[in-house]
């Protein structure tokens, strides 16, 4: 978020340089059962950015001093893969992933019936391998439906979105030159059926008014991509009746 609110990012029509509308996302494809070896698992492609999450368990919770007496502890982790930007990053964790890691645990707490497995945890695996701005709403998106592959119980789907400003102008789903140039991201998750926030992170300034209208977006783009992640789900289902 460079907060230049002087490079010009929409055309005279309105549309962005891509050519979407303000309230128009980025072209999304949803996939579960992706990683044969897992209990769950998805694929998000969305715009260029393409996640892959990966459930194990629910198993015993190891190293014991993670392990809750009442309830299952999910342990997520978020990684970006060397060769999914340009600049090469460096293998291994660092203080963004483990950042993303946590508020992405957060936020799958919000869903999962944790308290049906006491002493137990989740292993989440979200790997990145391609990135343009808004992975972790696209990891987030596909750890829900990696989850309920699993059929791990859940009280609800989670869908990750984001709105953000440019030029003074409210959009949905902020791209790669949009999130450098742009003035304010509004990253959030959303429990789709009850619309209940389960996570909110804003970078850079926005209004009351241009907050209320971001989250009008979000709300919007939540319906459409719970859709996808509906039919991502019960395709996967037909296909596992067909086995
Ligand atoms: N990015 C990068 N190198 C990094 C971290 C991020 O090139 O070490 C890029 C990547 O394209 C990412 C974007 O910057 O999607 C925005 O990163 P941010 O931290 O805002 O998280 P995101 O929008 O991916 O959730």
């Amino acid at each position: 978020m460079g907060g230049y609110g002087d490079v010009q990012m929409l055309n005279e029509d309105g549309t962005r340089m891509d050519g979407r509308r303000p309230d128009e996302l980025r072209k999304i494809e949803i996939e579960a059962g992706v990683v044969p070896v897992a209990d769950g698992s998805a694929r998000v492609q969305w715009g260029s950015n393409l996640a892959i999450a990966a459930v194990y368990g629910p198993m015993e919770a190891h190293p014991r001093k993670i392990s809750r007496q009442d309830r299952c502890v999910l342990d997520v982790r978020y990684n970006m893969a060397p060769f999914s930007v340009t600049d090469r990053i460096r293998p291994g964790f660092n203080r963004r992933s483990r950042e993303i890691g946590k508020v992405t645990a957060n936020a799958l707490e919000s869903v999962v019936q944790l308290e049906l497995y006491p002493r137990s945890k989740i292993r989440v695996e979200i790997e990145i391998l391609t990135a343009e701005a808004g992975t972790r709403c696209c990891g987030i998106t596909a750890a829900a439906v990696a989850l309920a592959d699993a059929g791990i119980p859940m009280r609800d789907l989670l869908v990750s979105v984001a709105s953000g400003k440019i030029n003074d102008t409210v959009v949905l789903d902020l791209d790669k030159p949009e999130d450098n140039y742009g003035q304010a991201d509004l990253p959030v998750g959303i429990l789709p059926n009850s619309g209940e926030l389960a996570f909110l992170q804003m970078d850079g300034d926005l209004s009351v008014e241009e907050y209320d209208l971001a989250m009008v977006y979000n709300m919007k783009a939540t319906k459409e991509i719970h859709e996808l992640q509906k039919a991502a789900l019960a395709a996967r289902y037909e296909n596992r009746g067909e086995q």
